[in-house]
């Protein structure tokens, strides 16, 4: 039910964070991942730890491509490249790539405004879109799921983020949408909404925040943080045949915040 085995699956933001740790769930289920990011090729002990465990478990590399998800063309050119290198054959897109920043509404540029849902939005509609298409024309069908935010469905108090929660709203209504539309070629659609996790994106804001980190653990029915890992079984389940019948769905998974 939740083999992997012999898959493709297209992960952006896949260098770090969130993106990375479920391509390395999304390897031990068996699956073959190509990772999609800005930044150039990490060096990071997790990254080498994820490129090696995909070697040794399925004898298939941890494909890194540098690319930019704004850019629909660069995009677009990227799956057709996977898909031919990989038989004609994406299975799975996993779109985490996205950005963060707090900012009152008063006080927010509009370019940064632009930025935020061209990122979080346009870019996760990019890849999703590429991914569809390249499935449409294989026939096969797929899963596509789109990490959204609980941040999408409530209002900081405190600590604002008009644009990341807008951008994430969004996301889930653009799955929803995707879903009903792509529903007849056997693709499905999901959203995931997680809760505050402790990455990279937290942390540079914990930083320059002080007492949000307490603030923030003190939200959610668990009282703390979660980590990347507490979201593997989901993305394993959401891209395998243990959720054939699942589609235009989000799942929450935020220690209760929004509950
Ligand atoms: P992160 O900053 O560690 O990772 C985000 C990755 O996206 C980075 O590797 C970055 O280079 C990449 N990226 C950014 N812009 C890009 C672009 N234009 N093209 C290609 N790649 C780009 O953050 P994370 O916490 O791992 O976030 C992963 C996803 O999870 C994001 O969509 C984020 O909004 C979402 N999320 C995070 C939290 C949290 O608390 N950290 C909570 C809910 C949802």
């Amino acid at each position: 039910e939740f083999d992997l085995k012999g898959k493709v699956v297209v992960v952006s933001g896949g260098a770090q964070g969130l993106g990375l740790a479920l391509s390395e769930a999304l390897i031990e289920a068996g699956a073959t991942v190509h990772a999609l990011d800005l930044q150039d090729k990490p060096e990071t002990e997790d990254f080498q730890r994820v490129a090696s465990l995909s070697l040794s478990l399925n004898d298939k590399e941890f494909v890194y491509h540098r690319i930019d998800v704004t850019h629909r063309l660069q995009v677009d050119q990227t799956f057709a490249e996977i898909s031919e290198a990989e038989e004609g054959h994406i299975d799975g897109v996993l779109a985490a790539a996205g950005i963060q920043n707090i900012c009152p509404a008063l006080e927010y540029k509009s370019e940064d405004f632009d930025k935020m849902l061209r990122v979080n939005v346009t870019g996760c509609f990019n890849v999703a879109r590429a991914g569809a298409k390249q499935m449409v024309e294989a026939g096969n069908g797929g899963s596509i799921l789109m990490i959204a935010s609980m941040s999408g469905s409530i209002a900081n108090k405190g600590l604002i983020c008009p644009a990341y929660n807008a951008s994430k709203a969004a996301v889930v209504q653009l799955g929803r949408n995707l879903a009903s539309e792509w529903g007849v070629h056997n693709i499905r659609v999901n959203t995931l909404s997680p809760g505050y996790i402790r990455t990279n994106m937290l942390t540079s804001l914990f930083d320059s925040h002080p007492g949000m980190e307490q603030q923030w653990e003190g939200d959610n029915m668990l009282g703390r943080l979660s980590t990347p890992d507490e979201y593997r079984g989901a993305a394993v389940f959401l891209m395998s045949k243990a959720s054939s019948f699942m589609t235009g769905a989000d799942l929450k998974i935020d220690g209760g915040h929004t509950a």
